[in-house]
């Protein structure tokens, strides 16, 4: 005997590869209705997420309230902005991989400098 296979799996995969894939689709959504708007923008959100990383999401869709950490990559709604955007850091960590307490306080200048801890969501 073969081993198991889930026959969603066989199924699905057989749908998948179908030629009249294209065909049955149109046919169903004009019996059934077309997808929403919101089913394809869900569908575009996951698309994008998953093949972008959070600068790239940042840069091309022109985000507001989310910034990418300079060091570590994730995405972060609060944290240090380094000289008006050059660099952005989520955590002290971070910063500190980059710059040392002195240095980042040089920029900080006592809130009169071009670098400060802030947040996007504001
Ligand atoms: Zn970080």
């Amino acid at each position: 005997m073969d081993s198991k296979k889930d026959p969603m799996e066989v199924l699905r995969q057989e749908v998948s590869d179908s030629k009249m894939l294209d065909c049955y689709f149109h046919q169903l959504v004009q019996e059934k209705g077309g997808i929403s708007a919101e089913d394809i923008r869900e569908f575009m959100t996951n698309y994008v997420m998953k093949h972008s990383d959070t600068e790239t999401l940042v840069d091309e869709l022109d985000l507001e309230h989310v910034r990418a950490c300079s060091e570590c990559g994730k995405p972060m709604y609060e944290g240090f902005c380094i000289e008006d955007g050059a660099e952005y850091y989520c955590s002290e960590d971070c910063l500190h991989k980059h710059l040392s307490e002195e240095e980042y306080n040089d920029l900080y200048d006592e809130g009169r400098g071009s670098s400060y801890w802030t947040s996007w969501l504001d």
